[in-house]
């Protein structure tokens, strides 16, 4: 273990599409922080660059900067758009890029990765995965996301992973909405996101009577889901967070429709007598977003230094 003076000061930011979260650590440990309103790109940015300027003053500057966003966003580090928000219905976003504020203001890297990846490294490193090779980390609410961790590394590859999108075999108590997602439907998000739910019963999920078939239909697409990253990725454990997941009604549909699903298959793993432990909620509440902001933030600045001590005759 690295002796406590080792551990940088880095800077983190959660991007999120009605809020920015942003925290000074130390380490991981939080020791200033401030939530930023999502308005305008240069209005939320420059806020973002001042809470940095007042809490580096008050402690130390950061040697690196993190920062998990909401996608899509250009994840690729050899790309000359790297930490740039790729085209996006939300107003005013597509093409302005995160980093470059930081990079010009206090000349440190800064590591760039989807809020979800974020979230998936912090829930892997330090909370619900700890002890396993991967793990993956789904967000239920404006919309669905999910990151991946395979071997301690967030996935990318194409783009990153966008896996509130995969199709869906529809509940057949469910087959008359359209769903709301603009580009495919009655993909995952469309049929299972905050937005949806409101769209088919006029209320959040939580306000529906448990004895709905809401829950059950809802719990059964996410299912869906986790049964498939079982069987596409085999991922030790599939982590639900986000609004829609709060009041933890959801869990038990998930499961059951995910073992019906795999229906004994995979009988050698740890899904065979029950998915308590395959489909959990977060560690980490919901502080797995900012805190896998400064794991980000803290890799960085560890490639940064051993990249110097290469370089360093
Ligand atoms: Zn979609």
């Amino acid at each position: 273990m690295a002796p406590a003076d080792d551990t940088p000061t880095v800077g983190a930011i959660e991007a999120g599409g009605t809020k920015f979260r942003c925290a000074l650590g130390r380490g991981v440990e939080v020791l200033v922080s401030r939530r930023i309103a999502t308005t305008t790109p240069a209005v939320t940015l420059a806020a973002v660059v001042d809470f940095f300027v007042e809490a580096q003053a008050a402690f130390e500057p950061a040697r690196a900067f993190g920062i998990g966003s909401f996608g899509p966003i250009d994840v690729d580090r050899r790309s000359p758009r790297y930490g740039c928000i790729l085209p996006t219905p939300k107003p005013g976003w597509a093409g302005v890029d995160l980093a470059d504020p930081l990079i010009r203001r206090f000349g440190r890297p800064v590591a760039v990765d989807t809020d979800v990846n974020a979230a998936a490294l912090a829930e892997s490193t330090l909370g619900a995965g700890r002890g396993l090779e991967s793990l993956a980390y789904v967000t239920v609410g404006t919309g669905i996301g999910g990151g991946l961790i395979v071997h301690g590394r967030p996935v990318h590859g194409l783009l990153h992973p966008e896996m509130g999108h995969i199709a869906v075999r529809r509940d057949p108590r469910d087959l008359s909405f359209a769903g709301t997602c603009p580009f495919h439907g009655d993909c995952l998000e469309g049929l299972a996101s905050g937005p949806a739910i409101q769209a088919r019963w006029s209320q959040p999920l939580d306000a529906i009577p448990a004895d709905a078939d809401a829950p059950a239909i809802i719990g059964g697409y996410l299912g869906q889901l986790a049964a498939n990253l079982a069987l596409m990725v085999s991922s030790e454990r599939v982590v639900f967070g986000g609004g829609v997941m709060n009041s933890g009604a959801l869990l038990p549909y998930i499961r059951t429709r995910t073992q019906g699903l795999l229906n004994g298959y995979l009988t050698p793993s740890r899904v065979r007598d029950s998915l308590d432990d395959y489909i959990t909620a977060p560690g980490l509440g919901e502080s797995s977003g900012l805190i896998g902001a400064l794991l980000l933030a803290i890799r960085c600045a560890a490639d940064q230094r051993s990249a110097t001590a290469i370089t360093t005759p």
